[in-house]
C-alpha cells in the first residue's frame, strides 16, 4: 500500500497513529540537527521530522539528500507540531518518520512548483506536466470538471442523451477552414475535422434523439487571435418539437444552475436585447453590461453647425465617462492616443468636459455652444462631473471603435469586476452578413439557420435584411454561447444554400446527405452551443482559457511540450500519396 492517508488530510485527531504517506518533495530544511520536508500531493502538503535524536544517523543523511520533486514514500508516526501553522490544513502536525523510500528521483525542476512560480508562459507550456503540480494550474483543471460535471447532470435530468459524433468528417462550415487530414484508404482523398458537429445533431433530430448534448472538441483552421486555440471544446446541444423560446428557457437554466452551483450567485431572468439595438447601444453584438456607458448618437444635435468633420460623418456618437471631467490635459491626450492606435483605427476624438457648475467645455468650442453641447450631454446622459468622449465616420467602424473605447475606460475605471456576473441574451441576429472585400453574403451563425418567418422573400430584394431566429448567450461582454433554430425542409435549404452563392450541384455534393434526411420527416428543430473553455474562465474570474486547458496549444498553434505539428517521414508521405511542395523561403 503507498499509502494510509493522503497529504492533506492529518488532523491533531490522529496525534499517535502510525501512518505512510507518498508524495513530491516539495522542500527541504536542514538545520544540521533536525530537517524539515515538505511532502506534497494534489490534496495538500504535510510536513515531515527527521531529528538527530530520534531519527537514526543514516535516514538523517538520507532526508538531507532528498531534492526537490523526489517522489517518496514515508512511514512514521502522527504527533503534534511544536510550532503550529494555522495556514495550513494539516498544519497542527508533523510526521515523525521511521522509514523512507525514494520511489523516483527527479532532475532539479527548471521552475519553482509553487503558486508564484518563476516559470515563463513557454518553459511551463514545455513542462506542462510540472506546471500541473501547481496549485492554481491543478485547481483550475478540477474547477473546470466541476463546471462539466453540473453541465452533465442537469441537461442528463432534462432528458438530454449525451451522443458522440466523428471527428473524420467533411467540412462543417462554422466560417472558419477546416483541418483536413489524408486519407491511406481512399486516395487523394480527405477527411476534415468538424468546425462544430452542426450536421450530426441535426441528423440526430431526424432520427427522432428528441434531445442531444455532447461535450466535444471542435477544430478550426484560424489565426490564432488573442486567447483562441485551434481545438477548443462546446458543450453542444440540440433539440426537437422547439421553438426559440423553449431554447431560450432550457439554456438560461443550465446558465442560471451552473452560476448558483460553481458561484453560489442567484440571478434573474436574464435580459434579451435585439442584435440592433445591441449594436447602436453598445456599438456590440455581445455587450458587457455589468456597467452603462451606453453610446448616445448625436448626428441630430451635431449637423448643421460648419463644423465638417461631423457633418460629413454617417455617424456621430459619444458615450459619458463617469467622473471623466477630472482627466487632466494630459490623461484626454493619452485617451486621444489611444482610439488613434491602428489596433483601434479612429482618425481622432472630440471631447466635451461637464463642469460641476453646469457649464460645458468641448474640444470644439468654435463650433459648439453652451445650448449644442447641453444636448450632447442629454443624450449621452452625462452629468455634472463626467467627460464626454465622441467618435464620428462609417457607422460599423465608429461604433467597434467607440465599443472599444467603452471597454478600455471600463477596464481603467475598475468597472469590469470579475466577481459579478451580467448575462443576457442577444437576438435576431441577421441572417446574412455582408463580406465587404469580396461583395458576397455569408451566413452570420450558418448556412443551416432558419430566417424568420416571413422573411425568406426578402433574401432576393434586401437579403441584409432578413432577420434570423439566432441567438446568443453573452456573460461580461463574451459571447459564451450561440445557436438557432434550424431549417428542416430541403426546399428553405437549398433556396439558403444558393444565396450563399453554392450552386445545385456544389450544394448536392457538400450537404446532399442533409437535405436528402430533411425529405425523410425531420421535425422542427433548433439548438446551441456553449464555448466551455470561455465558460468555465469567466465561472472562475479568470481571463485566459488556457489557464483552463490542461495541455493548450500556444499562439502559433503549436504544441511546445510534444513538438506538434511535425513533419511527417517520406514514407508515411508516400503511403497517403502526398508530396510536399514548399514555397522556398
Ligand atoms: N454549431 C454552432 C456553433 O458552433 C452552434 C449551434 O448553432 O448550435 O457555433
Amino acid at each position: 500500500m503507498y499509502r494510509t492517508h493522503t497529504n492533506g488530510e492529518l488532523r491533531a485527531s490522529h496525534i499517535g497513529q502510525e501512518v505512510t504517506l507518498s508524495g513530491w518533495v516539495q522542500k527541504t530544511r536542514n538545520k544540521g540537527f533536525m530537517v524539515w520536508v515538505d511532502l506534497r500531493d494534489r490534496y495538500g502538503i504535510t510536513q515531515l521530522i527527521f531529528d538527530e535524536e530520534r531519527t537514526p544517523k543514516e535516514m538523517m543523511e538520507q532526508a538531507v539528500h532528498l531534492g526537490r520533486e523526489f517522489v517518496i514514500q514515508v512511514k512514521g508516526t502522527v504527533i503534534e507540531r511544536e510550532s503550529k501553522n494555522s495556514n495550513m490544513a494539516t498544519g497542527e502536525i508533523e510526521i515523525l518518520v521511521s522509514e523512507v523510500t525514494i520511489l523516483n528521483k527527479s532532475l532539479t525542476p527548471p521552475f519553482t512548483i509553487e503558486d508564484e512560480t518563476d516559470g515563463g508562459e513557454d518553459l511551463r507550456m514545455k513542462y506542462r506536466y510540472l506546471d500541473i503540480r501547481r496549485n492554481p494550474v491543478r485547481e483550475n483543471l478540477i474547477f473546470r470538471h466541476k463546471v462539466s460535471m453540473a453541465v452533465r447532470n442537469y441537461l442528463s435530468a432534462e432528458g438530454f442523451v449525451d451522443v458522440e459524433t466523428p471527428y473524420l468528417i467533411k467540412s462543417t462550415p462554422e466560417g472558419a477552414r477546416d483541418f483536413v487530414v489524408p486519407s491511406r484508404m481512399n486516395e487523394g482523398q480527405f477527411y476534415a475535422l468538424p468546425q462544430s458537429p452542426q450536421t450530426f445533431k441535426q441528423l440526430l433530430m431526424v432520427g427522432g434523439l428528441d434531445k442531444y448534448f455532447q461535450i466535444v472538441k471542435c477544430f478550426r483552421d484560424e489565426d490564432l487571435r488573442a486567447d483562441r486555440q485551434p481545438e477548443f471544446t462546446q458543450i453542444d446541444c440540440e433539440m426537437a418539437f422547439i421553438e426559440q423560446e423553449d431554447i431560450l428557457n432550457m439554456f438560461e437554466g443550465l446558465t442560471r444552475h451552473l452560476l448558483k452551483e460553481i458561484n453560489g450567485v442567484e440571478i434573474g431572468e436574464f435580459p434579451r436585447m435585439q442584435y440592433d439595438d445591441a449594436m447602436a447601444k453598445y456599438g456590440n453584438d455581445k455587450p458587457d453590461i455589468r456597467f452603462g456607458m451606453e453610446f448616445g448618437e448625436l448626428n441630430a444635435v451635431t449637423q448643421h453647425k460648419d463644423f465638417g468633420v461631423f457633418n460629413n460623418a454617417e455617424l456621430v456618437v459619444g458615450i459619458a465617462v463617469h467622473g471623466g471631467n477630472n482627466y487632466t490635459r494630459k490623461e484626454i491626450d493619452n485617451l486621444i492616443d489611444w482610439v488613434r492606435r491602428p489596433q483601434v483605427g479612429a482618425l481622432g476624438m472630440v471631447y466635451c468636459r461637464c463642469n460641476e457648475d453646469g457649464t460645458f467645455k468641448s474640444s470644439v468650442d468654435k463650433f459648439y455652444d453652451q445650448e449644442d453641447l447641453a444636448k450632447w450631454a442629454e443624450v449621452t446622459g452625462a452629468k455634472a462631473g463626467d467627460l464626454i468622449c465622441v467618435l464620428s465616420g462609417d457607422t460599423n467602424k465608429v461604433r467597434a471603435q467607440l465599443s472599444a473605447l467603452r471597454m478600455e475606460l471600463a477596464e481603467r475605471l475598475g468597472l469590469r469586476n470579475p466577481k459579478e456576473f451580467a448575462p443576457l441574451w442577444v437576438i435576431d441576429f441577421p441572417l446574412l452578413e455582408l463580406d465587404e472585400e469580396t461583395g458576397h453574403y455569408h451566413a452570420m451563425h450558418h448556412p443551416f439557420t432558419s430566417p424568420k418567418p416571413g422573411q425568406i422573400e426578402m433574401l432576393d430584394t434586401n437579403p441584409g435584411e432578413v432577420k434570423a431566429n439566432a441567438y446568443d448567450l453573452v456573460l461580461n461582454g463574451n459571447e459564451i454561447g450561440g445557436g438557432s433554430i434550424r431549417i428542416h425542409d430541403k426546399e428553405t435549404q437549398a433556396i439558403m444554400l444558393k444565396h450563399l452563392g453554392f450552386s445545385d450541384e456544389e450544394a448536392k455534393a457538400q450537404f446532399g446527405f442533409l437535405m436528402d434526411a430533411f425529405e425523410y420527416g425531420a421535425p422542427p428543430h433548433g439548438g446551441l452551443a456553449f464555448g466551455l473553455d470561455r465558460l468555465v474562465s469567466i465561472l472562475g474570474g479568470q481571463e485566459t482559457i488556457r489557464d483552463f486547458i490542461a495541455f493548450p496549444k500556444n499562439n502559433r498553434g503549436r504544441d511546445v511540450m510534444i513538438d506538434a505539428p511535425a513533419p511527417l517521414d517520406q514514407e508515411q508521405l508516400t503511403e497517403l500519396n502526398l508530396k510536399l511542395d514548399l514555397p522556398l523561403k
